[in-house]
């Protein structure tokens, strides 16, 4: 047994007991197949498990020690550096190692599915083969495919004999879901011969075969190969003209794995780099001279809307491209617009990969590979992009770095900025966080030194910003208005729409929803189940609950007092488009929100129709605040700028500065000049008057003063533990021992606050309290404090009881307890 080696797998089971590297002995068939980040089949108990190799121990005790069963793949999904970096993820975040492994790779990799090979494409022109590679070869060209175990089977035939084909091409290794295939085919048909013999057997053909003849003319021309749909409606043939070719050895047809490129079918025009403005200039020095020298840097880049950002991370992903290195880019989802996508296509062509949520598993199983194989160079996509499996990162670019989407809030609930500082740091990587509105937090680093600062604070070409009006809307009921709509605003629109031009009218959807109110009793309909307001969807007059999907009729009668006095309140966007199309009859609106984007496509089908001037207005949701440039939009009117002011969370002001900010940059970005009506009860708060000024300094140096008076981050950390039980009295005891646990065991400067009933005191009939641990370590280094709330969690012993713990939530009212 001497010689053999040892390798520790990570076992696909999300469990306290099985979370560490468990020994196995790598036998010598399977000796060239395990790497670090190798998917690997083990027996575990009386199970086989997946399992993923994180490394070699040196002691070895080859005692007791059970053999991998299996290697998964030809080409380990995972690097070195990302399972490293899983790890670490494991103890800052506080999942599983294997969660923390899972996230990393494509769905497709973590259901079941078969191994499928099948001849590869072209492989009969290879001339000659002999033993178990001629088995092989005979078995399949027999049945067409075989699955990988079939092919083991035959006399002779070994993994390393498959990947040995697979890597010549004579193979093809297919994984498929259940019967979809994960791959998809073409058929492409090219001459079998030259151009002459074409010419001559075109000849020979009878006076009626016109079809074949024209077919024949084509090839003559043109010697490349062609997919066979595309040939066809070209000459207006059928398939049958080219079996026919096929038949007679003229025309050569074959099956070829494709990837399926979402954007197939666009054109992406070629861009060129242009010629940066002394300021961008500067910025980008700031960028390519930590870049060149291979030094890992993050840089703030901290740019008003328009101020050329994403042209400064093209050119920098030009200069990393040219050192042999790789790119990602990351976009909040929402701002993964195809307008956006044409930018990166459109310069780097066939070297980006997409990945977007709108992908089918498929689809971004194909994205990924082709990331991992290195035919691709630059990665963009939303959150998860972040783990790009690129060998050689240079350039990491974060695009509205202080968008809450980078936060996973599920499992493994990591934020994307801290795994992109982890990622280019380990591959000495530049940063580049760009925003017109930083995080307090990002700010803050960048102004105390920690990260590098650049800031663009003028628009391209010097358009200048829009005039902001905010109108108070107190003033407007105390003068009778009771409209959802300012004079104002009202006048604005008419003269906007009077002017030929377009509108976004911009509503925030948290807590602003329509709900149904008892005017004698005052209660609102609730969930049953859980503790919020249902929302009134008017569409089919029904009542819904945001949380857990609950659906009634609307009630005629209260279900509190019986009163048959009921009404609607509260501004949904449906709400607002009844009243605009009252107050504004003939207005054409366009309205986006969760209802009337549900389809797929649906989101984009709209942005175009309102681009081509389908539309006089656009009504939405956050999904209208950001990444959207149309020339025609001159009036942005935001309809009730407070109403994430008042949400129970230190961010409200922040949030509130931000979106206003990110919307008011909606209007005039061309050449026509624009206007902003913001409205408000609060026009004095700081963080509405500040947005409104376009005071972006003093906002942040207000909120830091704030934060760090009241205790918040930047100024220290924080976790937060989310309790939750079918019983309320069983939660509360269950809270107070926790707490108790706690309170002696608290790291450097901790704090504990809590436990309280959390925001949302029930959902889906769990009750839910949560306590709040704030402390002082500041690094990304996971600190000893983790293993008391492992120990924890470990040591709770009722199956009911939940408890989640998110480290730096964005926000204190969600947060699961899973
Ligand atoms: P941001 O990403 O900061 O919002 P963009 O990069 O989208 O800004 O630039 C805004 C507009 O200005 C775009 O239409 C872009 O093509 C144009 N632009 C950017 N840089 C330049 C430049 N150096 N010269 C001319 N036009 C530019
Ligand atoms: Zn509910
Ligand atoms: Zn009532």
């Amino acid at each position: 047994m001497s010689g053999e080696r040892v390798a520790s797998v990570v076992v696909d089971v999300a469990a306290e007991a099985t979370d560490k590297p468990f020994d196995y002995l790598v036998p010598p068939e399977l000796e060239e197949e395990v790497a670090i980040g190798s998917r690997v089949k083990v027996p575990f108990g009386p199970r086989k498990l997946v399992g993923y190799v994180v490394g070699f121990p040196a002691e070895r005790d080859l005692r007791h020690l059970k053999p991998i069963l299996d290697v998964m793949d030809l080409t380990p999904p995972l690097t070195p550096e990302l399972v490293k970096l899983a790890r670490w993820m494991a103890r800052v975040y506080l999942c599983p190692w294997i969660t923390a492994l899972q996230a990393m790779v494509p769905a497709v990799l973590k259901g079941k599915y078969r191994r499928v090979l099948r001849l590869g494409p072209g492989f009969v022109s290879e001339g000659f083969i002999a033993g178990a590679e001629e088995t092989l070869v005979r078995a399949l060209q027999k049945k067409g495919e075989l699955s990988l175990k079939e092919a083991l089977e035959l006399e002779g035939v070994s993994r390393s004999l498959v990947r040995r084909m697979a890597e010549k091409g004579h193979l093809v290794v297919e994984e498929r879901v259940g019967d979809r295939t994960t791959r998809k085919r073409q058929t492409w048909i090219s001459p079998a011969q030259p151009a002459a013999v074409l010419r001559e057997a075109a000849g020979k053909l009878p006076k009626n075969a016109l079809r074949q003849r024209e077919m024949l003319h084509f090839f003559i021309e043109h010697r490349e190969d062609i997919l066979q749909p595309a040939l066809l409606s070209r000459l207006g043939a059928t398939k049958s003209t080219v079996d026919r070719l096929v038949d007679k050895g003229l025309l050569h047809r074959e099956e070829r794995e494709t990837y399926r490129d979402p954007f197939a079918g666009r054109s992406f025009e070629k861009t060129e780099p242009l010629s940066l403005t002394p300021a961008q200039e500067s910025v980008f020095q700031k960028i390519v001279a930590p870049l060149r020298e291979g030094r890992h840097r993050t840089v703030l880049l901290h740019g008003v809307t328009g101020s050329g950002k994403t042209e400064i991370y093209l050119q920098a992903i030009t200069e990393t491209l040219n050192q042999g290195r790789q790119a990602i880019v990351l976009v909040p989802e929402i701002s993964l617009t195809p307008q956006m996508v044409k930018r990166f296509k459109g310069r780097f062509g066939g070297r980006v990969a997409v990945l977007h949520s709108g992908l089918s598993h498929g689809e971004r199983y194909d994205e990924w590979r082709k990331i991992r194989t290195g035919e691709v160079q630059v990665a963009i996509g939303a959150r998860s992009a972040v783990f790009a499996p690129f060998p050689d990162l240079g350039l990491l670019v974060i695009d509205e770095e202080h968008e809450n989407s980078y936060k996973q809030e599920e499992q493994p609930r990591y934020h994307a900025r801290e795994v992109a500082r982890r990622r280019c740091a380990e591959h000495g990587a530049v940063l580049v966080m760009g925003t017109a509105t930083p995080s307090v937090e990002s700010y803050y680093r960048a102004r105390v030194g920690g990260y590098d600062w650049a800031q663009l604070t003028e628009r391209v070409h010097n358009r200048p910003f829009p005039p902001v009006e905010v109108v108070d809307l107190r003033e407007e009921l105390r003068s009778g208005n009771r409209s959802i709509f300012s004079r104002s605003l009202k006048e604005q629109l008419q003269a906007c729409v009077d002017r030929g031009d377009q509108a976004v009218l911009f509503l925030n959807r948290r807590g602003f929803s329509t709900f149904v109110l008892c005017r004698e009793c005052g209660e609102s309909v609730e969930c049953p189940h859980c503790d919020i307001s249902l929302t009134y969807h008017r569409t089919n007059q029904t009542l819904r609950c945001h949380y857990c999907g609950y659906t009634r009729q609307v009630p005629r009668e209260c279900p509190s007092c019986g009163s048959s006095h009921i009404r609607y309140f509260g501004t949904g966007t449906q709400r607002v488009e009844e009243e605009l199309a009252r107050t504004m009859p003939g207005l054409r609106v366009i309205r986006m929100d969760v209802d009337t984007t549900r389809r797929k496509g649906a989101h984009e089908r709209l942005l175009t129709a309102f681009g081509k001037g389908k539309a006089d207005v656009l009504l939405g949701t956050q999904m209208i605040a950001k990444g959207l440039d149309f020339p025609g939009v001159t009036l942005v009117g935001v309809i009730a700028a407070d109403t994430m002011l008042h949400l129970p969370d230190f961010r409200a002001a922040e949030r509130t500065f931000q979106l206003l900010t990110q919307v008011s940059g909606r209007a005039g970005r061309h050449d026509k000049p624009g206007r902003v009506v913001i409205q408000t009860y609060s026009p004095e708060h700081y963080s509405i008057r500040m947005a409104a000024e376009q005071k972006a300094e003093s906002f942040y140096r207000e909120e830091c003063r704030l934060r760090k008076r009241l205790r918040y981050p930047p100024f220290c950390r924080l976790f937060t533990l989310l309790f939750s039980h079918p019983d309320r009295v069983k939660l509360m005891q269950a809270g107070s021992r926790a707490a108790r646990f706690l309170a002696p065991r608290l790291p450097e400067g901790g704090e504990l606050l809590g436990p309280v009933s959390a925001p949302i005191p029930r959902i889906k009939d769990r009750y839910r309290i949560q306590i709040i641990i704030k402390y002082n370590n500041l690094t990304d280094e996971p600190t000893g404090f983790v293993e008391t709330l492992r120990g924890l969690k470990a040591g709770l012993k009722d199956p009911e009881l939940r408890l989640g713990i998110d480290r730096d939530g964005v926000s204190l009212s969600a947060g699961g307890d899973g």
